[in-house]
């Protein structure tokens, strides 16, 4: 493992820090409400868009994106870097993380030449702001088994059905739509990705209000939608293949840099010198102080994971699964985290007084942290993935692998 950077990785993260000191302000340890990490109201979005437009405009917003499509032609791992040190500074909320780090990559692989054109330049610009409509009522965990219907009439697609969890589709202008194409065939060879647009009158998207009071996901409705043959991506049938491109870059995208956030035990530890427990500082009380350590070993290990990743990004190779480690252990530390933080500050945190930040903020961590052991893949799918790749242990039993999608 490699702990420190490469005198050329360095160098990259010194020019980084000084334009993100030029344009954006540090971080004070005092987090905000505003610390979401998807954008939920029209003002975030303005402010995400004018962010995008700036890091557009220094050329920082596709690091990894070739130069043909305005990016910088860098390594993944000057984008990991890039991650890191944005991470340090009070940015909006993403709202064109979708466009940029799934849907661009996605067109890269499996786009047409007209499509690459049209769409890529403008994707780093933030010019549009896409939203990913894979998952359904009954297809999460189980992707393959979505069932928005798609069919075909001469050059023109219609699309019928309906998707959830769809982050940021009340804001999106354009979609990256999955459906069912061929129900005769296996689950897995029966689907085709769609280009969709999001302001058609035949989709409606109705957003879910959240525990912590956030609307950043949807149910989204769809409705006859017709869509032209230029608009889909892939061959027809073989939307699994462009599927599972764009669910490798968001497992990368959520296991390493700025998209992990979450606070960190250095707050938890400030937190614990500031509140009382039994007339001293809780800081000096054996249980928390054992609590903190806890805590930080295992934030430990998840730094060391992500430096392997971070590691093989660096060699050239590919991502291997300690994206499932990092995910699967930093989803449940944030809420054991958050929740310790909550107690720690007693009552007062459980009251909705707006004007105490620090409690509002580690109640949004203590709310949000949930949600993220279930997105990108559930807590229990890491786990399968973990026993089944790392492990060694027998797969899980598929009964339904060679059976036509309309007899399941
Ligand atoms: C914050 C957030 C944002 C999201 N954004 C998007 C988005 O923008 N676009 C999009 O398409 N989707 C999005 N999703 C949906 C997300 O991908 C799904 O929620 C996720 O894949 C789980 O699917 P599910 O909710 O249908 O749960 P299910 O698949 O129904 O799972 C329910 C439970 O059963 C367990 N389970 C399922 N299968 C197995 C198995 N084989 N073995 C053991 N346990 C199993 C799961 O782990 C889980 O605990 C988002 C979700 C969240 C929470």
């Amino acid at each position: 493992m490699d702990f420190n950077d490469t005198s050329a990785e360095a160098d990259f993260r010194a020019k980084v820090r000084a334009w993100l000191d030029d344009n954006a302000t540090l971080r004070d340890g005092s987090k905000t409400t505003q610390d979401t990490f998807m954008a939920h109201n029209p003002d975030q979005v303005v402010q995400a868009g004018k962010w995008q437009k700036q890091k557009a405009d220094a050329g920082w917003a596709g690091i990894t994106w070739p130069k043909e499509y305005g990016g910088m032609g860098g390594t993944p791992m000057q984008q990991v870097v890039w991650n890191q040190e944005e991470g340090r500074y009070r940015v909006p909320p993403f709202a064109h993380l979708v466009g940029v780090a799934l849907v661009g990559p996605t067109l890269m692989v499996h786009g047409t030449e007209k499509q690459k054109a049209d769409i890529l330049p403008g994707l780093l610009a933030g010019d549009g702001i896409w939203c990913q409509l894979f998952s359904e009522p009954a297809a999460g965990s189980d992707l393959a088994g979505v069932r928005t219907r798609a069919k075909r009439d001469g050059d023109t697609w219609e699309i019928t059905g309906q998707k959830v969890w769809t982050s940021g589709a009340h804001y999106s202008q354009h979609g990256l739509l999955l459906a069912r194409t061929n129900p005769d065939v296996p689950k897995h060879k029966g689907m085709t990705m769609f280009i969709v647009d999001m302001n058609d009158p035949a989709i409606e998207a109705r957003p879910i209000t959240q525990i912590s009071g956030a609307e950043s996901f949807n149910e989204v409705f769809i409705d006859g939608l017709k869509v032209s043959d230029a608009n889909r991506v892939g061959e027809v049938d073989g939307g699994w293949r462009v599927a599972l491109t764009t669910l490798m870059n968001e497992r990368l995208t959520l296991s390493v840099g700025r998209a992990v956030g979450g606070a960190k035990t250095e707050e938890l530890i400030d937190l614990a010198k500031r509140v009382q427990l039994n007339g001293r500082p809780a800081i000096e009380d054996g249980e928390v102080r054992a609590r903190i350590a806890d805590f930080t070993a295992r934030q430990r290990g998840l730094e060391f994971t992500s430096y392997r990743i971070m590691t093989s990004l660096s060699r050239g190779q590919e991502p291997g699964v300690e994206g499932s480690i990092g995910k699967l252990l930093l989803g449940r530390l944030r809420q054991e985290m958050s929740g310790f933080a909550l107690e720690l500050m007693g009552s007062s945190a459980a009251i909705a007084d707006t004007s105490d930040a620090e409690s509002l903020r580690w109640r949004n961590e203590y709310m949000t942290a949930p949600g993220n052991r279930v997105s990108g893949g559930a807590d229990e799918i890491q786990r399968n993935i973990i026993a089944e790749r790392i492990l060694g242990m027998p797969v899980d039993i598929r009964v339904d692998k060679d059976v036509p999608f309309r007899d399941l």
